[in-house]
């Protein structure tokens, strides 16, 4: 164990790390901290910011040195793992044999327990699902430290319970996952873009090549509306108002064959992107913010030819320094045959609230097809026509302190008449995802 100070208070009071090496650990760790009557609050990987000082000084577990990758079985197909074995740790291993994950999540820090209590979904998701989806089966030990397994033919119950559940149901300690065969460093893909300056066109496209993807390997929407900016000139000389910009693109992924000249724009767009990054990490505070939007902004113009490997962490590269800020965030997978009505519903929504109040300025969109066993399952368990889903993500850049509760509180009121109407499924409504995240 090993002691943080907590940060965000404005005295040093201490939170507890535990870090367990296997799993007889984590049923030791678990109990007594029952008996000390203290919360235990999971983590997959490294402390994050908001770990720091969390509410009550919760203890914190983090799987970080349960990270093995404990066997190939090259004849199932499947990988064994520690719940804290990083993504693309174990990518990695599998690469040796010509094997991968099918969904990984956009960054390399992402523990396998991790994004299993999340669901994950990716641009692979139209043709792979959720990352749960490839959960064969798992360990784990539950709230009162006893040890159990469960997977898709055994305490089924138990196992839906766990995933997805952002660790409320339990520690998730092993899994076993399904892989594909597939060589992410020297399978090149070539992205066939569409762009947009209407959001109807927009949608109807994303619609349409959701519900026939061919043989794309990848695919993901965005779509970005700024509200007009004001720009202060110097003391005495007032304000300048530009123009309000909204543009989206389709990007659609498909194999395809590498060449010299390929190989070499690979290179080009590589080196840019991590430019970019850098700059944008270094750009802080207000005055930084152009920057960190410009490298969302090349987000939208992802390289002509990469591998599947750099497809699948682009945003890595450029993205998480442009995330800072205050945000409010939802994401809701869509039933195809309602699509379109739930994209205008939240769009309208937030533009809405935009328009009357001002709390958002840059509203922003992705959305990608996800065809899910995990999903048709949990729908037709609500009773719901099982059904393909295009997932819809918003975020909307918040300006400070401008969305009271009570606003909050019209906004997700809406959100979820929106999907009780059209079918929809919230993507963990109750995890941060759907909270207003800091
Ligand atoms: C609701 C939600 C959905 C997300 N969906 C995606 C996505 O689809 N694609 C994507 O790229 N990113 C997604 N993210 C962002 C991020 O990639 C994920 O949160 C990812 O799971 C972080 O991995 P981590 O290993 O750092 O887990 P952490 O950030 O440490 O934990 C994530 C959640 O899982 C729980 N948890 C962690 N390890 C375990 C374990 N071993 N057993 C039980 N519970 C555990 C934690 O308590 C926490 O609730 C999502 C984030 C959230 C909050």
């Amino acid at each position: 164990m090993v002691s943080y100070p907590a940060m965000g208070t404005p005295h040093s009071v201490f939170a507890e790390e535990y870090l367990p090496r296997d799993t007889a650990d984590v049923v030791r760790t678990v109990r007594d901290s029952r008996d000390r009557a203290e919360r235990l609050t999971v983590r997959g990987g490294e402390q994050t910011e908001e770990s720091y000082g969390l509410p009550d000084q919760q203890a914190v577990l983090s799987l970080r040195k349960m990270n093995a990758v404990l066997d190939i079985n090259l004849g199932r197909r499947t990988v064994r793992v520690q719940a804290g074995a990083k993504l693309s740790d174990i990518d990695r291993r599998l690469g040796a044999h010509g094997l991968g994950l099918p969904v990984v999540g956009d960054h390399r820090d992402i523990t396998a327990g991790g994004f299993a209590s999340v669901g994950g979904v990716s641009t692979a998701s139209h043709r792979y699902g959720m990352f749960i989806d490839q959960i064969s089966d798992l360990e784990y030990v539950d709230t009162d430290g006893r040890l159990g397994t469960c997977g898709r033919t055994h305490h089924t119950e138990r196992f839906h319970r766990i995933l997805g559940a952002g660790g409320r149901a339990g520690i998730i300690t092993a899994l076993t996952l399904d892989v594909v065969e597939v060589d992410k460093d020297h399978t090149w893909l070539t992205s066939d873009s569409d762009r947009f300056l209407d959001f109807d066109s927009f949608v109807e496209h994303a619609t349409t090549e959701i519900a026939n993807p061919g043989s794309a390997a990848l695919q993901v929407g965005r779509w970005v509306d700024t509200a007009p900016l004001k720009v202060a000139r110097p003391v005495g000389t007032g304000q300048v108002t530009l123009g309000a910009v909204r543009f989206g693109q389709w990007s659609s992924l498909y194999p395809t064959a590498p060449t010299r000249g390929l190989r070499a724009r690979r290179e080009v767009g590589s080196r840019t992107r991590k430019s970019l990054g850098a700059i944008a990490s270094a750009a802080g505070g207000r005055a930084g913010m152009p920057v960190r939007n410009a490298a969302a902004g090349a987000l939208m113009f992802a390289p002509k030819v990469l591998t599947i490997r750099d497809a699948e962490y682009l945003a890595d590269t450029v993205i998480s320094s442009s995330e800072r800020g205050p945000a409010y965030r939802v994401a809701v997978f869509a039933p195809l045959s309602n699509y379109s009505a739930v994209f205008y519903g939240l769009h309208d929504l937030f533009a809405g609230h935009r328009e009357r109040t001002g709390c958002f300025t840059v509203i922003s969109a992705m959305t990608y097809g996800v065809r899910s066993a995990y999903l048709r399952a949990e729908a037709a368990a609500r009773g719901l026509a099982p059904a393909d889903y295009g997932l819809i993500s918003f975020t909307c850049r918040l300006r400070p302190s401008a969305l009271p509760s009570e606003q909050l509180r019209d906004i997700v009121s809406s959100i979820d008449d929106l999907c009780r109407g059209e079918h929809a499924l919230r993507y963990s409504g109750e995890l941060p995802l759907g909270n207003v995240n800091g």
